[in-house]
């Protein structure tokens, strides 16, 4: 068989260990998640079963506090998760599951207090409770320093008001780990509260009809003289945004990741229906335009894939990684696109029909120079790690 992928080579090491998460995952994915995939896609949301499934077989806390149930592994197991959730076909249940366990969940791991973390980890980790991640507001996303949301300190409370919107799992989750400014304007003002969702004054908004990534719920917050106890906070008072961009590192590794495991199920799909499929007395794959198209693609996927692994090998390293991360990123995402309109070419007319699973993983791919950073800010990012931009410049 046709290899296109160079991640499932896992690093010396835990190789053996990796590899059994491998196999329980993809038997897992193909049984349980994959034959109902395209149901959650429909709907448009993902079951509290599936968290729940997935908690009680231990794949949400792998990278988290055992003291409170979690793995204590590294971000390679994290990355073998991603990989193999990819595989059911919709990659919306890889994003709503990653971003309650890695970027809802692990920065209360990191700053929460000892109270916190044993309220909030043991329920995360076994799926009972959902999280979610709120940053972006409608005036601010890629300028996170520039976020309205305000909070109060009244006695033991703060007292929240503002808006979010483009939530991940806010019409599901049970908490919310919530950017809000607590002191003056920029980054220093920024501070992150655990917010439980049944809190007094917070509401849950429209829930948001996206391109792709159906299965994925998302939605809007509100928050009108909501309150929620002091010790909701994460670090001190103006850790926020510090925070949230040392989290921002695993979470463009989880989309660079989810990038390159959806081209890699694209291109599969796309070699097996031009094995299948023939025009003109011949398989599609025996016209040399199309073996030409998809070795170009592979080339792609392949130069995707070892950027990010090089970026993961950083990042497990706990080695400076801002550079490969968002170069990773950046290119994954911008390939993803680019693969996705190559593989559902070969499709003809059945690759733009909806029912069909290349029509899904397009749309999907959309999502990813967006989310997490744009692909402008990865730039931003690359140009100042590269010394690209003279001092009297920097933002
Ligand atoms: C599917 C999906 C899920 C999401 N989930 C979440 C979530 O769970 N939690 C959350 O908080 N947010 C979430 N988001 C929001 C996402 O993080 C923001 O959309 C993103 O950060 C961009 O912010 P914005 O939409 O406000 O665009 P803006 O920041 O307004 O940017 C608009 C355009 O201007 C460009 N731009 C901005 N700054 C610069 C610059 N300095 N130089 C050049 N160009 C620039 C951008 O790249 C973009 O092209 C999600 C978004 C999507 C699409």
């Amino acid at each position: 068989m046709a290899r296109a992928t160079d991640a499932d080579a896992a690093p010396d090491g835990d190789g053996e260990e990796l590899e059994m998460l491998r196999d329980s995952l993809r038997r897992f994915v193909a049984d349980e998640l994959a034959p109902r995939a395209a149901e959650w896609e429909d709907a448009g949301t993902l079951p509290r079963a599936v968290f729940e499934r997935l908690g009680e077989l231990g794949f949400l806390g792998m990278g988290l506090a055992p003291e409170h149930g979690g793995g204590g592994r590294d971000f390679r197991y994290t990355a073998v998760l991603v990989e193999e959730l990819v595989r059911c076909g919709a990659v919306g249940v890889a994003v709503s599951v990653l971003v309650h366990a890695e970027f809802a969940t692990k920065v209360i791991d990191r700053a929460g207090s000892p109270g916190l973390r044993a309220e909030i980890l043991p329920d995360a980790i076994a799926g009972r409770r959902i999280g979610a991640l709120g940053v972006t507001e409608p005036g601010a996303g890629s300028d996170v320093g520039a976020i309205r949301t305000r909070a109060v300190r009244d006695g033991d409370e703060y007292v929240i008001d503002g808006a979010k919107t483009f939530i991940t799992n806010a019409p599901i989750c049970d908490f919310v780990t919530l950017a809000v400014r607590t002191g003056g304007s920029g980054p220093r003002g920024v501070s992150l509260l655990v917010v439980p969702a049944d809190a007094p004054g917070l509401t849950r908004g429209r829930r948001l009809r996206k391109i792709g990534t159906h299965a994925s719920d998302t939605g809007e917050l509100s928050f009108d003289g909501c309150r929620v106890p002091a010790r909701c906070l994460l670090g001190e008072e103006g850790a926020g945004f510090r925070l949230i961009m040392e989290g921002f590192r695993g979470e463009r590794l989880v989309l660079a990741l989810i990038c390159c495991a959806q081209m890699r199920l694209m291109w599969e799909e796309a070699r097996r229906y031009g094995l299948e499929r023939e025009a003109f007395g011949r398989p599609l794959l025996g016209f040399q335009s199309w073996q030409h198209r998809l070795a170009d693609s592979l080339t792609t996927i392949e130069a995707a894939g070892a950027l990010t692994g090089r970026a993961l090998e950083l990042y497990v390293a706990g080695r400076a990684c801002d550079r490969e991360v968002s170069m990773a990123k950046l290119f994954a995402a911008e390939s993803a696109t680019a693969v996705a309109h190559d593989c559902a070419q070969i499709f003809g007319g059945y690759g733009y029909m909806e029912e069909s699973l290349i029509a899904r993983l397009v749309r999907d791919s959309m999502a990813f120079s967006i989310g997490a950073g744009t692909s402008e800010v990865m730039r931003e990012i690359v140009a100042r790690e590269a010394g690209l931009v003279p001092a009297g410049e920097r933002l």
